[in-house]
């Protein structure tokens, strides 16, 4: 055998070895995913949707699947040291959804999933259900109104939101934290 053709061989072997790692590895992740999504087909990720109409939004989502059935189902990524979802998830996945709905007329499922990538390593997916198109309005509605003075801001339901809040400084935090001289939130300061 020559070396030109020896070359050849050992190439081909390489590029067959590392196409079957990747679908080994594909094969292993579609595994880990949640039932309705391991058939499904990823049409976006880390893309930006915007909706413009009654409220103009815009939103950068992690990934979206399309279901056998045609519409689709978002994931959001999280790392995080706890494997849980919070509320601002749901909040953030709504608004996705409302924006990719608005800018291209797909059926966004209410169903969705937070993939948490937890520090021990491992992966977790929770299953989430999503705000309806009237609440993501009306959030964006009275977020209009809390830049424009027009309406009160509250506190947020959990102390522990305030302790890694960038507006603390400002706002004081929630009254029973008991940290601070409390000021109120300001206008402007998100909860
Ligand atoms: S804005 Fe104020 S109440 Fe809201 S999370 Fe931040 S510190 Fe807490």
């Amino acid at each position: 055998m020559s070396i030109v053709t020896a070359v050849t061989v050992v190439s081909v072997l390489v590029v067959c070895a590392w196409c079957f790692l990747r679908w080994l590895i594909r094969q292993r992740w579609r595994r880990n995913l949640p039932r309705e999504l391991r058939n499904a087909q990823l049409v976006y990720a880390e893309r930006l949707f915007r909706a413009v109409g009654q409220v103009t939004l815009t939103a950068r989502l992690d990934r979206a699947y399309r279901l056998q059935d045609g519409s689709i189902t978002l994931l959001e990524l999280k790392t995080r040291a706890v494997h849980r979802w919070y509320p601002s998830d749901v909040i953030e996945l709504s608004a996705q959804a409302y924006a990719i709905a608005v800018e291209t007329g797909e059926r966004v499922n209410r169903n969705a999933f937070v993939e948490v990538q937890g520090l021990d390593g491992r992966t977790t997916f929770h299953r989430v259900e999503l705000l309806s198109i009237d609440e993501v309005e009306a959030l964006i509605l009275r977020r209009k109104a809390l830049l424009a003075g027009e309406a009160r801001a509250q506190y947020a339901c959990s102390i522990r939101l305030c302790q890694t809040c960038a507006y603390f400084d400002q706002c004081g935090g929630r009254p029973q934290s008991g940290w601070y001289p409390r000021r109120g939130p300001r206008v402007g300061a998100r909860s």
